[in-house]
């Protein structure tokens, strides 16, 4: 006989009690293909030479574990204890309630997205959004599209496109892969000039290269770097001095712009979008999920004149922000309007301003729960933990900040595999825990651990299987 006759058919797997439930919760279309590539893999296995288990037990498990892992969201919240706050792999800013509240009102029904209500007529999806920007910063005029690459982009395109725009090389910045200042640029349809040396540019190499295909001049915020040691750069003034000499706009790619003086807080200086604007700038881009603490959009303030011809462009269709991303913008920056209360109502600036104290003391609550659920393969210290802002921002700053530091309890052969190991299984938690290895130790900066109660509740987890 040979061993595949022995797995049953679709049909009659089909017809198990076990599976005609599985299909009223599923849907017969989604179980019928579990049920046949449950089949088909332990026919694989057969012939790979193991025996597999194919009672109809087996197979039903194995089903309702395809379909259950079909039919979840992929997207799921983790516990972000690497020690940065604004991480861009782990979604950024976390959202204030009221953002959450407006995104969800703007998603369950119909909206004054693109409508005057005073008027009855068209109106703009960008104007509430705009009021706001201008009175929170002194701007003219202001515009919004997904992201601050794209308002890089939209920026370049509509003041540069076969024009020439000259950057100073310690400037010409990478932000994570895909966006390098030198390839937007490109794309964008600008030659870029690039001025002055790594680490030190002056006013005359600017003013060397500024000609008729002169577009306009372009500060980026070096945000996610610094250049120390013998260095020199040209002061926002007099780089838009010598713009306005030639009769051409000076913009400013703030990277992670606030909005406020954070420092008021404790933390980092940064510069504002406001003193950006009084230094001179006529344009100045800046993110929506890094500092400010929104969702990701890009945002872009200056001269009317500036922001109206990049409203005209066509690729600002294309970039365009939607009602969800609209409404959180709208109600982050609505929690501006009263500065004073935003390290209680903006959870960004709440985990960044959080006391080491109190992180100290997490981590000191933490402690047994978690060695005593790791059992005796693994020690627990509470440890100091210097976190980073992230997104770029401030990258040489850190604030101080507590945590938990784990290693293996039997250094040598096999410790590495072991923290390995356990680092996968906290991966695989309902709502997975990332934290850092590093030299044998996983370490977890807590200034980010928000549901504590929740994470004691999964520690469960690793005393199952
Ligand atoms: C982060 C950053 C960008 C890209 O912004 P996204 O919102 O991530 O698209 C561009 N320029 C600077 C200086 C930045 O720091």
């Amino acid at each position: 006989m040979k061993e595949t006759s022995l797995i049953p058919s679709v049909d009659r797997v089909l017809k198990t009690p076990a599976l005609l439930a599985l299909a009223d919760g599923f849907g017969r279309a989604a179980v019928v293909q579990a049920t046949r590539e449950t089949l088909d893999g332990l026919r694989l296995a057969w012939r790979e030479g193991t025996t597999p288990d194919v009672s109809d037990v087996a197979i039903a498990r194995a089903v309702e574990e395809t379909c259950h892992r079909r039919s979840a969201v992929s997207l799921k919240p983790v516990f972000n204890l690497t020690g940065t706050v604004l991480h861009t792999n782990l979604g950024r800013a976390p959202l204030a309630e009221a953002a959450i509240d407006a995104m969800a009102a703007a998603a369950r029904s119909a909206s004054n997205l693109e409508y005057d209500l005073a008027r009855g007529k068209r109106g703009e999806r960008d104007s509430p959004i705009a009021e706001r920007l201008k009175r929170l910063t002194g701007a003219e005029a202001a515009l919004v599209v997904n992201n601050n690459a794209a308002a890089v982009l939209l920026l370049l395109n509509t003041l540069g496109q076969r024009k020439e725009v000259p950057v100073s090389r310690g400037e010409l910045i990478e932000i994570g892969g895909a966006f390098r200042m030198p390839d937007i640029m490109a794309r964008a349809g600008c030659r870029l000039v690039e001025v002055g040396t790594t680490n030190r540019t002056h006013l005359h190499d600017f003013a060397e290269v500024m000609g008729p295909r002169t577009a306009c001049l372009l500060k980026v915020h070096t945000s996610n770097y610094a250049v120390q040691g013998f260095t020199a750069e040209v002061p926002e003034p007099e780089l838009a001095k010598l713009a306005h000499e030639h009769g051409l706009p000076f913009a400013v790619d703030l990277g992670s712009g606030t909005l406020v003086d954070l420092s008021r807080w404790g933390l980092p200086r940064e510069p504002t979008v406001t003193e950006t604007l009084a230094g001179g700038a006529d344009l100045v881009t800046f993110s929506g999920d890094k500092l400010l603490g929104g969702p990701q959009a890009g945002l872009i303030v200056g001269r009317a004149d500036l922001i109206k011809r990049l409203a005209k462009n066509p690729m600002k269709r294309a970039m365009r922000a939607d009602k969800m991303t609209l409404a959180a913008l709208d109600a982050t920056l609505a929690l501006y309007e009263n500065p004073d209360t935003l390290p209680r109502t903006l959870p960004a600036l709440r985990l960044l301003t959080r006391p080491p104290e109190d992180i100290a003391a997490q981590a000191e609550r933490l402690k047994d729960p978690l060695e005593l659920a790791l059992g005796d393969d693994f020690v627990v210290e509470t440890t100091t933990r210097k976190s980073q802002i992230g997104s770029g921002a401030l990258p040489v700053e850190s604030l101080e900040s507590a945590g938990l530091a784990i290693r293996a309890a039997r250094s040598g052969r096999g410790a590495d595999a072991r923290l390995r190991q356990l680092t996968d299984r906290l991966r695989a938690f309902p709502r997975p825990v990332i934290g850092a290895v590093h030299d044998g130790v996983l370490r977890l900066d807590l200034r980010c651990l928000d549901d504590e109660a929740g994470f004691i509740g999964q520690l469960a987890e690793l005393n199952t299987s």
